[in-house]
């Protein structure tokens, strides 16, 4: 599925990938033009929906120059291990912070299986290591010239300390990853996404007012489509992220039991959905579930409280 109707500038694509057979909860950009490059291929376990849409503009992934992961998490660079063996001329760029997990994913995995448990390989699929002459490492300040024009880098931590974010300066366009949040085309609620194990909540912060000073014309959020209202989206966003950041810390300041506090966070989540239909709540849910973003936020609060 293509993106006609999601307002994109003419050189960028979204290909929906279909996670679990839903639409719109993992989006993959292309860059179109000459060398063309993929932000983002997703899991594994989507990789013949992510094939399916680019042949539906034309492409293959033979045609890729390459793949730039705005960060390392499953839902977002799951499958680059699986292209690059199949297609080994691929580059992939990656945050050096990210780099070493690409290339020997063990301990990546094994966080990720502490987070899902027995559901991996039906959520994500095969995470294949990359050889680490595909990998070009960034940290922000570069420039790449892909598709024609220059993607700038910026370092962007705070949903994780290995998150870049790209300006396509020719478009406006930011390749935003999860920095800000997760939300649903045509609705205005942007959902926080704050996962485990590195949310750093004034890290994030700072990301986002550099972001604002960068003046994008529109976000490109993973989870899904574009953001048309910059300003708003992130001023809401933050709204809300800080909402359940506080929802938390009373309940960790409180002793509650785990699933009592998580259930804290979950009530309030559900609130923030209620005038929406049931398949659009499921897709916010799916592309960002409460619990994993309540543990994502409670490490955050208890690595600060024993710091302090
Ligand atoms: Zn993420």
């Amino acid at each position: 599925m293509t993106d006609a109707h999601y307002g994109l500038p003419e050189s960028i694509a979204l290909v929906d990938d279909l996670h679990l057979g839903r639409p719109r909860i993992v989006g993959t950009y292309v860059i179109l033009g000459d060398d063309p490059v993929i932000i983002d291929p997703g899991p594994t376990s989507a990789l013949p929906n992510l094939e399916a849409g680019l042949k539906q503009i034309g492409l293959s992934f033979s045609d890729l120059h390459g793949i730039a992961l705005s960060h390392i998490h499953l839902d977002h660079a799951g499958a680059t291990g699986s292209l690059v063996r199949y297609f080994p001329h691929l580059k992939v760029y990656v945050h050096h912070r990210g780099a070493p997990h690409m290339i020997a994913p063990d301990k990546l995995l094994r966080s990720a299986t502490r987070i899902y448990g027995g559901q991996m390989d039906y959520l994500w699929g095969e995470f294949l290591p990359v050889p680490a002459d595909n990998i070009v490492t960034l940290g922000g300040g570069e420039a790449l010239r892909v598709g024609g024009r220059t993607l700038r880098v910026f370092d962007a931590p705070g949903h994780a300390s290995h998150h870049l974010i790209y300006l396509d300066e020719s478009t406006g366009a930011a390749f935003v990853g999860d920095t800000t949040g997760l939300r649903m085309p045509g609705y205005r609620y942007v959902r926080p996404a704050t996962p485990p194990p590195d949310i750093d909540l004034e890290a994030w912060r700072c990301t986002l007012d550099m972001l604002l000073s960068l003046k994008p014309r529109m976000l490109l959020l993973t989870h899904f489509g574009p953001a048309h209202d910059p300003e708003q989206h992130i001023a809401h966003m933050w709204e809300n992220t800080q909402k359940w950041a506080e929802t938390v810390r009373i309940s960790l300041e409180r002793s509650e039991d785990e699933s009592a506090a998580a259930a804290r966070l979950v009530a309030l989540a559900e609130a923030e959905l209620e005038a929406m239909d049931e398949a659009t709540r499921q897709q916010y849910e799916q592309a960002g579930a409460v619990e994993i973003s309540w543990h994502g936020l409670a490490r955050y609060w208890r690595k600060k409280m024993e710091s302090s």
